[in-house]
């Protein structure tokens, strides 16, 4: 079947070049990674709805190579998610930044973020205030992120390892919260947990083709909360710690 050939032809070529893109990019120069992320700021944010001049600023300065995993450097900045390990991903760049907008981050917040994963979407927050608070459940993941939060010098993000759903009693009220996995219902923890007008940036749904996941922004005004609903989304979902729920 020549058609069904040509498409294994094809797929084994784009293989090919994939591989070649991942060898030479683990080796590329630092300038390289400078034109791709201000290209990937120009194309994939500016040319769309992302308008706040410090979330563009915080997504052409952070260097998100640094935050996938070596074999997938030369895609760092691609117009999609990646994997990161433990079948978890790293969000496309565009959701990043219409997260951090919608979340409306100023100088002097203190921001709670769920689901560390990479550490790339606190390296963001970290880059508009120095109150960066995040929680992930799988251990590994939180401790490669926390090396890299460190290597990369974001040493004001305080990170640890739990179940998000219960937020971050401690250091509460946060002026905005990013969940960046989806639950099926708005955790209220979390809601108590938002500042009197405060912004959390939440997806939620099952992950499933055809409900699908809403991005919500839930802002608490006068003590109640005000839902709004802002894209279509797919993201992991969020789990739990085993005996609760
Ligand atoms: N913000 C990340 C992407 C996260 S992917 C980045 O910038 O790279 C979602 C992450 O949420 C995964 O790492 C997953 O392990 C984590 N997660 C899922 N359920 C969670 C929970 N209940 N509490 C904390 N983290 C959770």
């Amino acid at each position: 079947m020549p058609v069904r050939n040509g498409l294994w032809l094809g797929v084994i070529v784009a293989m090919a070049a994939l591989g070649v893109a991942a060898v030479t990019a683990v080796a590329a120069p630092q300038r390289d990674y400078t034109r791709l992320r201000s290209d990937m700021v120009e194309k994939q944010l500016r040319a769309r709805d992302i308008t706040d001049k410090n979330v563009l600023r915080a997504m052409g300065k952070v260097p998100r190579h640094e935050f996938v995993p070596a074999s997938l450097r030369s895609q760092a900045y691609a117009d999609r998610p990646l994997p990161i390990g433990e079948g978890q991903t790293i969000s496309q760049p565009y959701i990043v930044a219409l997260m951090t907008q919608v979340a409306k981050v100023k100088r002097g917040d203190k921001v709670l973020e769920i689901g560390t994963g990479s550490g790339y979407q606190a390296a963001i927050l970290a880059e508009l205030t120095p109150h960066v608070y995040t929680i992930e459940i799988v251990p590994s993941l939180a401790k490669r992120a926390q090396g890299t939060l460190k290597r990369l010098d974001y040493k004001t993000v305080k990170a640890r390892i739990g179940d998000g759903y219960k937020g971050w009693r401690e250091h509460a009220p946060f002026d905005a919260i990013v969940v960046t996995c989806a639950p099926d219902h708005i955790p209220q923890p979390l809601a108590n947990q938002l500042a009197e007008g405060g912004r959390m940036v939440i997806p939620v749904g099952k992950q499933d083709a055809l409900r699908g996941q809403q991005l919500l922004l839930v802002e608490k005004i006068g003590g109640k909360l005000k839902v709004t609903s802002i894209a279509p989304v797919l993201f992991v979902p969020m789990v739990r710690e085993k005996g609760t729920q």
